[in-house]
């Protein structure tokens, strides 16, 4: 592996203990004879996910000293990723590694973000309804055009994190965030799996009405973002 791989895989880990060496070996098949790491942040489980992860010279992890959430989690895989293009995962195995080569494939005819959705969704009714309410009211509120943004399966250039301002529930907002920076953003279909594994760390009560209130943070930020172009750097004379 390279220094500045082609790709780095960041995935967030909280209590996947049954998922994470089955991820490991899914993700290496997908990208076997590629120039990849792979960034697993654990977000503080209790469980035995930090002793079961399988080292590797394509291997890094980050150790959260506590939970710090699935946002959080992104976040310092994201940034400590050396990639030129980042790819985020679920490591519960709900996404498929086999679906990276196509997402990757795709930044190529001239995209910045190429965000999966989850066209066979694989959860419950009530999961897929409020996912559905959400997606339609969210889409419009803040104007990302994505139809399914909590499915974690995404590829970006690296360049796009700048984008990312950490805040709790950013992880639902990447490509709002990213696209209002004036990134390329598009979807493609991917595969979707049932949690075999392990427990959704999230419900109704944890997801709906926190959602729902980051939108209109969001829409704020996005209103007010601001970029420059710095034409010149002088020295001063004296
Ligand atoms: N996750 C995390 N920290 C958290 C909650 C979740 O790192 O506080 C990870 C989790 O281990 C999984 C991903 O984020 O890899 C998505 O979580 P989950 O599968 O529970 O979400 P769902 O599929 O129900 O939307
Ligand atoms: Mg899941």
């Amino acid at each position: 592996m390279s220094a500045s791989p082609e790709l780095s895989i960041v995935v967030p880990l909280y209590n996947e203990e049954d998922n994470v060496v089955e991820m490991q070996q899914q993700i290496d098949a997908a990208l076997a004879g590629r120039d990849y790491e792979l960034v697993l942040v654990d977000d503080g489980s209790q469980d035995q996910t930090l002793a079961r992860i399988q080292p590797g010279p394509r291997v890094r992890v980050i150790v959260f000293d506590k939970n710090s959430g699935q946002s959080a989690a992104m976040h310092a895989g994201i940034n400590g990723a050396a990639g030129a293009v980042i790819v985020t995962l679920d490591g519960d195995l709900q996404n498929d590694p086999a679906d990276i080569p196509a997402l990757v494939a795709k930044l190529d005819e001239g995209f910045d973000l190429v965000c999966g959705y989850r066209a066979k969704r694989k959860d419950t009714p009530f999961k897929r309804l409020q996912s559905r309410i959400a997606n339609f009211v969210r889409s419009r509120f803040v104007g990302d055009h994505v139809r399914d943004t909590g499915c974690t399966l995404k590829a970006m250039r690296r360049d796009c994190r700048e984008a990312l301002l950490l805040f709790n529930g950013m992880h639902r907002f990447i490509p709002a965030l990213i696209r209002n920076m004036g990134w390329r953003v598009t979807e493609m279909p991917v595969n979707h799996r049932p949690r075999i594994h392990g427990v959704s760390k999230y419900g109704f009560g944890n997801r709906a009405l926190r959602a729902t209130m980051d939108m209109f943070g969001v829409r704020w930020l996005n209103s007010r973002r601001t970029r420059y172009v710095i034409r010149e750097e002088r020295k001063s004379q004296g």
